[in-house]
């Protein structure tokens, strides 16, 4: 198993927002998050992505048992295995989209010329082969933004894809653009995905979903 979260418990203060969570996701499979809001998607995908930590319970990705290690542990393992996409796509308006792209590579060190290629393969993945690098994120459309930020998220080549909502901002034609990316990125890196959506109708893209609610997951499928 790429994920594993066995009786997971969350408190902020004195609120669980997970109430004892089992998910297991198998490498490779495209797992969604449904549920209404305040449900603890984006909580079960903190700590999976080991930005937050369990109150109880165990959790291991790509091999690692979160449980043992310490902040700075917890960032290194975050660099070296697992990509974010959200709902806003937080690219630097001043920046082109190759040099967006580019970013988690500088802050590793990758030299200019093997960073210019990764990026530009990280785009031909996410479908984005055909737009001038050089152009800024706000000449693109919202969908194409996605996926520069996607591109951005894979391009260190991570085991593992956590999206929050991240087509939230999206037309339902532009989701699907996004969604068949996902595809391709599992199909071409084999890569895990999570997915947290409101969106039903994606649902279809997924290999598995969990639907959350109070802090539990009350129906898989
Ligand atoms: P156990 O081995 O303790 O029975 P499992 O890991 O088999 O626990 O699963 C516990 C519960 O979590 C099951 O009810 C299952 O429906 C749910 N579950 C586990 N993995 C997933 C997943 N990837 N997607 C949705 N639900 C899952
Ligand atoms: P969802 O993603 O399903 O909307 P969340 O995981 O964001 O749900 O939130 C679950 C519950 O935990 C909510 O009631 C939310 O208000 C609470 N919560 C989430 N993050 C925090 C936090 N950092 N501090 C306090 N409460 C939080």
């Amino acid at each position: 198993m790429e994920i594993v979260v066995k009786d997971v418990v969350k408190y902020y203060g004195q609120y669980p927002a997970l109430r004892g969570v089992t998910l297991e996701v198998p490498r490779g499979v495209f797992q969604c998050l449904i549920g209404p809001s305040g449900s603890g998607k984006s909580t079960l995908l903190h700590i999976v992505g080991g930005v937050d930590k369990p109150t109880e319970g165990e959790v291991v990705v790509a091999g690692t048992r979160l449980n043992d290690l310490n902040d700075d542990q917890l960032a290194e393992f975050r660099n070296k295995n697992i990509g974010f996409v959200f709902q806003l796509f937080y690219l630097i308006p001043r920046m082109s989209i190759l040099e967006n792209v580019e970013l988690p590579l500088i802050l590793r060190g990758v030299p200019k010329e093997k960073r210019r290629e990764m990026a530009l393969e990280a785009l031909r993945l996410v479908g984005m082969g055909h737009v001038d690098p050089k152009k800024k994120p706000t000449q693109l459309s919202g969908g194409e933004q996605q996926r520069v930020a996607i591109a951005r998220a894979i391009v260190t080549r991570p085991r593992i894809l956590l999206a929050d909502e991240p087509t939230g901002n999206l037309d339902s034609a532009t989701a699907k653009v996004v969604m068949d990316t996902f595809l391709t990125l599992k199909k071409e890196l084999g890569i895990t995905i999570v997915m947290v959506t409101h969106n039903l109708e994606l649902l279809t893209y997924c290999d598995r979903y969990a639907k959350m609610r109070d802090g539990k997951i009350i129906e898989t499928g």
